[in-house]
């Protein structure tokens, strides 16, 4: 039963007898992983209250080959991020985040998907309020580009040609990003100034003010029909909601 020390991403967690957690994490040199946490949740564990979602430590597991749920014998924090469960909005970035990590991430080491999942959790944290829902959309669409999907918003998805600047474009799921006028598509238009939106969404620099709702959507339908491969992802529909179904 070998043992191993790894920096790690508590995803989720649920409580299990009465006592102890299962915890689903990312870690960084074994990709996804399930533990449990034995002890957990008696009061004076040596957990303490600190394998919630969205902490960072250094986990201590006994992997058990050829099985599924490892034991988690130690969680040494390295950052708790608690402050993204007492705001709506973080909460959500940062769950969809999550979701698509446990539910999306190949079984092995991906230091890229790591560091991704790591640096969106970090910039909900520090975003200002006004700048959530921007920087929440700019993690989601690195983190579907390091798995391998997003977009090129530069080019039309179907022939390749690059599209003007200054020009509405469809959305079209099927061809996998923006299309051309030429070639039509199927899928909704996006304005002028909503392909900007796109634009700065999925480039490196400072996230758009209030992308809006058609941009939740549009990353939401994009992980539904690419990504996601038929599989449930709950978050996402609180993405598309809002705070305010704005
Ligand atoms: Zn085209």
């Amino acid at each position: 039963m070998p043992i191993v020390t790894t920096r790690a991403v508590v995803l989720q967690t649920y409580a299990y007898s009465d006592t102890s957690k299962i915890l689903r994490l990312m870690t960084r040199e074994h990709g996804p992983r399930s533990a449990i946490a034995k002890g957990a949740r008696r009061p004076g564990s040596r957990f303490g209250g600190l394998i919630e979602p969205f902490a960072e430590g250094m986990a201590t597991l006994y992997m058990r080959e050829g099985r599924d749920l490892h034991t988690l014998s130690a969680f040494d924090l390295v950052r708790e991020r608690q402050a993204l469960g007492r705001d709506l909005e973080r909460f959500t970035g940062a769950s969809v985040l999550c979701e698509i990590v446990m539910r999306l991430a190949p079984e092995h080491r991906d230091d890229r998907l790591f560091g991704a999942l790591v640096r969106g959790l970090d910039e909900l944290l520090a975003a200002p309020r006004e700048a959530v829902e921007g920087t929440a959309l700019r993690a989601i669409w690195r983190l579907v580009a390091v798995l391998g999907f997003a977009p090129d918003p530069a080019q039309c998805a179907t022939c390749g040609r690059p599209l003007a600047r200054g020009q509405g474009a469809r959305f079209d799921f099927g061809a996998g990003g923006l299309v051309c006028a030429s070639c039509g598509g199927q899928g909704p238009h996006l304005a002028p100034e909503e392909v900007e939106v796109l634009r700065s969404l999925l480039a490196r620099g400072e996230p758009p003010a209030r992308p809006g709702r058609r941009h939740r959507r549009l990353v939401a339908d994009f992980i539904r029909y690419h990504v996601a491969e038929g599989t449930h992802l709950r978050s996402l529909a609180f993405l598309e909601r809002g705070e305010e179904g704005a």
